[in-house]
């Protein structure tokens, strides 16, 4: 049976809600991962250091009784963003990034930034002092088609940013061409990939009817991009790093709402793993989940190690949400009902 032992890996981009979702998701992520970057779009988004240490209290509340997963907390940059509090968060360990929603560009974005040129003040505190800044890089024009919209936003606001600050540590977040692959490279900046984007493209949205199951935000994009970004995560190159940007949604809201997002969690490192031995680069997969991601945040890899085996695994159709003792609803996990070729063995000490 084929293995693979490598260093634990981080989710460096993560949607983990709140209420009983977030009770019935965390141990997900929290089993195999050492760290997630978590995004501040809760309902009444994370934009002061006393929100963010609360919602990191009930995140950490929600663990597993053994766990020692670290969540890392997030800002949500607004028109009024208030620096002295980004700063300080910052210095004192509260923040470990900001994340910057183009207005309207998600679920949950509607605080988000209007004006980004608004922001340079903050961007050039945060070149100083060396806070990340996570951008979801798409405009939210209603002119600009929507699979152009990444593109766009790299050109319109993204290249001046980068410009600008050219020490100013950025993500441009789960990016889904290969405009946004080039850019990266080029410009000395980092990038998460979900597993999604390296999966499906935009056809997956019209599979058997419009198909809900598959929208997100981003959107996937054409087939050649979906390779460029096959491309990209495989080659080892230390811009490149695991950011899964699961995002559970209730069935009954994603399939009567269409809301966006896909939840990935439950199946995350083996659907990676699974386009890793597709594109015969199983020697970088540690890279790209364990070392580059730590690398460029300046933090230390993790020391554990778990280990991944060839076999089997079939994904479950949906996965209950309990509350107390009732199921509240249902999330259909990305690739419900196929069967896998990786399954994570466990922790090896
Ligand atoms: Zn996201």
């Amino acid at each position: 049976m084929k293995t693979l032992t490598i260093l634990k890996p981080d989710d460096w981009h993560l949607h983990l809600r709140e209420g009983p979702v977030l009770k019935n998701i965390i141990p997900f992520t929290s089993e195999y991962f050492g760290r997630a970057i978590v995004m501040p779009n809760t309902k009444i988004p994370i934009t002061s250091i006393d929100s963010a240490i609360s919602y990191k209290k009930t995140i950490v509340e929600a663990l597993p009784g053994s766990s020692k997963f670290e969540p890392l907390m997030t800002m949500y940059l607004t028109d009024e963003a208030d620096k002295r509090e980004l700063i300080s968060g910052f210095k004192n360990n509260v923040f470990f990034a900001a994340k910057l929603y183009p207005a309207n560009a998600t679920t949950n974005s509607s605080y988000g930034v209007k004006k980004i040129e608004n922001l340079y003040e903050i961007f050039e505190l945060m070149q100083d002092s060396g806070m990340p800044l996570l951008i979801h890089g798409e405009v939210t024009d209603t002119e600009v088609d929507v699979f152009d919209r990444e593109e766009v936003f790299i050109d319109r606001e993204l290249s001046p940013i980068a410009k600008r600050f050219p020490k100013l540590k950025i993500v441009l977040e789960h990016i889904t061409t290969s405009y946004a692959v080039d850019f990266v490279q080029e410009n000395n900046i980092g990038a998460t990939i979900t597993p999604h984007h390296l999966h499906i493209n935009r056809n997956a949205m019209f599979f058997g009817g419009l198909n809900s199951d598959f929208y997100c935000l981003p959107v996937a994009k054409r087939e050649k991009h979906r390779l460029a970004l096959r491309k990209a995560a495989t080659s080892g190159k230390e811009c490149f790093f695991l950011g899964t940007d699961s995002a559970p949604h209730l069935r009954k809201w994603k399939a009567f709402c269409g809301c966006a997002g896909i939840f990935n969690s439950p199946v995350a490192l083996e659907s990676y793993l699974t386009v890793f031995e597709e594109e015969n680069a199983l020697d970088n997969f540690e890279k790209f989940s364990s070392l580059n991601g730590p690398k460029f945040y300046n933090v230390p890899p993790n020391k554990e190690r778990i280990k991944l085996v060839s076999k089997p695994n079939k994904i479950v159709d949906f996965i209950d949400v309990f509350e107390q003792e009732n199921i509240v609803g249902q999330i259909k996990p990305l690739h419900a009902g196929e069967t896998l070729k990786w399954q994570v063995d466990g922790i090896v000490n």
